[in-house]
């Protein structure tokens, strides 16, 4: 715990130099070269959830609603396929009306029929029902992606209204790794009322849930939502919320060898080398944005959100380029299973 607490209190820019290259190296002894690349579908920002620090919660009145059709979430994952990338990541707002329950399972069902399931399927669609989980885990969904946001309750209950309930999140994820999904989560960083404390109980939190997959990146406000101006103590600037994201990513590595982190866009949102940044930190995974520009400015989570007028083409071309800066490989068309839930499903057996 000192060890985690030392990495993102470190402020000599020669030993945080030294930090990250540990963890490059301990990412590359264990899992190799290899950046996985994951297109993001944003298929609908409708969401029945409040999050205060989020720009498409159900209040904001301001925001177009969209939800993609059947055929154009086919061929955003389809784009992804003939392109090469292993994975997708089917994200949306929470829903759990029977019809976006329906749409779900057969957008899934379809692509898998399609791939001949040479494509995993990711997807980040919030708290459901045990019942959906199996039901779209069963439809051929493989891995599933709900962040905690902060593994502190009362942080959790200060930045959620009050009928956003934590334990019912931490139940989600425990049942999500029952049906057998590779489980990621994440949390923000920066956050108005966090401390280090909490940051180095959520890095104790993945080791705990034994989660296979990270995607963590820096709180960033956007002005139609209630977290909009408030103090933030644990940071006193955006290039010291930067340095502590990436800080995050380098003590998560060190601490958790074998699971696949995602450089998030956020990154990107407060350096134009972010994410490069974050693969030098430990990180090994990329989530390009191959949704149409037509929505993308509509998945507006926080402000300052980087390429959303780009084509899923271009968004391909630059994040190969940008890997290839950090002197990593891209691995085209594998699909990049968490080492940590391979071994586990090994242990299983
Ligand atoms: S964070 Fe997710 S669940 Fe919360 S309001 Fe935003 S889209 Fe909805």
């Amino acid at each position: 715990m000192d060890h985690i607490k030392n990495i993102l209190l470190e402020s000599d820019a020669n030993q945080i130099r030294h930090i990250f290259h540990q963890a490059k190296d301990i990412k590359q002894n264990t899992l190799g070269h290899d950046v996985y690349l994951r297109g993001l579908v944003e298929l609908s920002n409708i969401c029945t959830k409040d999050c205060y620090y989020c720009g498409i919660r159900r209040s904001n009145t301001s925001v177009k609603r969209y939800l993609m059709a059947e055929d154009e979430i086919i061929s955003s994952a389809m784009f992804a396929f003939e392109k090469g990338f292993g994975s997708i990541v089917l994200q949306s707002g929470e829903r759990s009306d029977t019809k976006f329950l329906h749409l779900i399972e057969t957008v899934v069902e379809k692509i898998n029929y399609l791939t001949s399931r040479q494509l995993r399927i990711t997807l980040s669609l919030g708290e459901q029902s045990k019942d959906t989980y199996q039901r779209w885990f069963d439809a051929g969904a493989d891995r599933y992606l709900l962040r905690i946001e902060t593994s502190n309750e009362s942080l959790y209950n200060k930045i959620h209204p009050a009928n956003h309930c934590y334990n019912e999140r931490i139940n989600c994820l425990t049942a999500l790794k029952m049906i057998g999904y590779q489980v990621g989560t994440g949390v923000m960083i920066g956050l108005p009322y966090q401390t280090i404390n909490d940051l180095v109980n959520d890095i104790l939190f993945f080791k705990e849930m034994d989660i296979d997959m990270l995607g963590m990146g820096p709180f960033i406000e956007h002005s139609q939502t209630p977290l909009f101006g408030q103090p933030i103590d644990i940071v006193n600037s955006r290039l010291h919320l930067f340095e502590l994201s990436l800080k995050m990513i380098a003590a998560t590595r060190i601490v958790l060898p074998n699971i696949n982190i995602a450089a998030t866009t956020a990154l990107q949102a407060l350096d134009p080398l972010g994410r490069e940044k974050g693969i030098n930190a430990g990180a090994n995974v990329i989530m390009p944005n191959i949704s149409s520009p037509i929505y993308r400015k509509d998945y507006l989570l926080y402000e300052e959100k980087p390429c959303i007028n780009d084509l899923a083409d271009d968004c391909f071309d630059c994040v190969i380029k940008r890997i290839e800066l950090t002197g990593e490989k891209v691995a085209m068309f594998s699909n990049g299973d968490s080492l940590n839930f391979v071994n586990r499903q090994r242990r299983k057996t």
